[in-house]
């Protein structure tokens, strides 16, 4: 029994993006975010297709973990490192990266046994106000690392708040107070996101973080994934359920919000909010049914959608429908949900069938 919806992510479109990574960034390293299950994509696919990365970065030791049991050689950096000096240990039995934060990291530091060698980053706060030291502890912290033999300086990272948004004045803040702070100190240095890589080239330094543009989304406010030549790997799809002719008054779902202006012809999509569909999609939200806009009406159900076919009178049950991917930009759904592309990829759920294509 196949499920009712399903993502298609196209791996070439992956690599494809990664490849954009590189042309826009040429000759930086690349340290490729697949947190979250490579924002819904599937952590340990994303990361075989993305045999190009010189990297690879996730949130979490389990994530990380994942990756090492199923052979993944390559450096794993923990964006946040770790709570524990048990997590410190297996880290560095690992070999992951850890990135160092906050004080009670440097604690877990002086208590891990001499055996274990560490490879850490240090994140400096520049203006996200989230993790990181004061940047005017750059020096001290880096004192203090080489003094210890079992810790491997491999560089200084920040990130950036508000690099979405290019006329806001606070990333120009974050690149100087950066630049100064890690002034004359050895390591390597990182600074950006996806949204750095398209819009802020100061901001390359020795390593970029692509995230969300990898996948086919555009990190800037208001963009599109075209706009910096990059493809979208993944297509939600499902299908249409059921199709009726309505009369003029009808109200649509739940609290019958959308009332038929006229009779008219409503086809309905097995795929809801339990699904990962965004709740808060309004009527008029575009859908793709068998290639053709039409737009969304009524409130988003659990398990369905209602659409509006008076576009497309023809449309039968069994007809393709896309919910976003390569006719419908993802951007464009999650403005019309009040969200991100980030949201709406890694808010899918385990009913969602993924099926990878080369
Ligand atoms: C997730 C993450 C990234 C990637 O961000 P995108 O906006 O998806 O490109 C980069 N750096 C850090 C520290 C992150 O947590």
């Amino acid at each position: 029994m196949s499920r009712r919806a399903q993502a298609y992510i196209r791996l070439s479109a992956l690599q494809h993006n990664l490849q954009r990574v590189r042309s826009l960034a040429p000759e930086r390293k690349i340290m490729a975010a697949i947190k979250a299950d490579a924002y819904g994509h599937g952590a340990l696919k994303v990361a075989t297709a993305l045999a190009d990365a010189d990297a690879l970065a996730v949130a979490t030791l389990d994530e990380a973990m994942q990756l090492r049991w199923h052979g993944e050689q390559r450096a794993i950096v923990l964006l946040a490192g770790v709570q524990s000096l048990d997590d410190m240990r297996t880290a560095a039995e690992q070999k992951l990266q850890l990135v160092l934060h906050d004080p009670s990291q440097l604690r877990l530091l002086t208590e891990l046994e001499p055996v274990w060698t560490l490879a850490v980053w240090i994140k400096l706060d520049t203006g996200m106000h989230r993790l990181g030291f004061p940047p005017e502890q750059a020096k001290e912290l880096s004192v203090l690392a080489e003094s210890k033999s079992n810790v491997n300086l491999l560089g200084w990272m920040t990130h950036l708040a508000c690099a979405d948004d290019l006329s806001h004045p606070a990333t120009t803040g974050q690149i100087n107070a950066f630049k100064h702070a890690v002034s004359g100190l050895h390591g390597a240095r990182s600074v950006a996101n996806s949204a750095g890589i398209v819009a802020w080239p100061e901001t390359h330094q020795d390593w970029v973080r692509p995230g969300i543009m990898l996948y086919g989304a555009s990190p800037l406010v208001g963009g599109r994934a075209t706009d910096h030549g990059l493809q979208p790997v993944m297509s939600l799809r499902s299908e249409l359920i059921a199709v009726h002719t309505l009369s003029a008054g009808d109200g649509i779902g739940y609290g019958q919000t959308w009332t038929c202006p006229e009779n008219m012809p409503v086809g309905v999509v097995g795929i809801g909010y339990g699904d990962g569909y965004p709740r808060h999609a309004p009527s008029g939200t575009p859908v793709l049914v068998d290639g053709r806009r039409v737009s969304l009406i009524g409130r988003v159900s659990m398990d369905m959608i209602c659409v509006d076919l008076r576009e497309h009178p023809d449309a039968r049950v069994g007809d393709a429908v896309e919910l976003w991917g390569e006719g419908i930009p993802v951007e464009e759904i999650a403005e019309a949900a009040g969200t991100i592309s980030y949201e709406l990829f890694c808010r899918l759920t385990g009913r969602v069938e993924i099926i990878y294509s080369p």
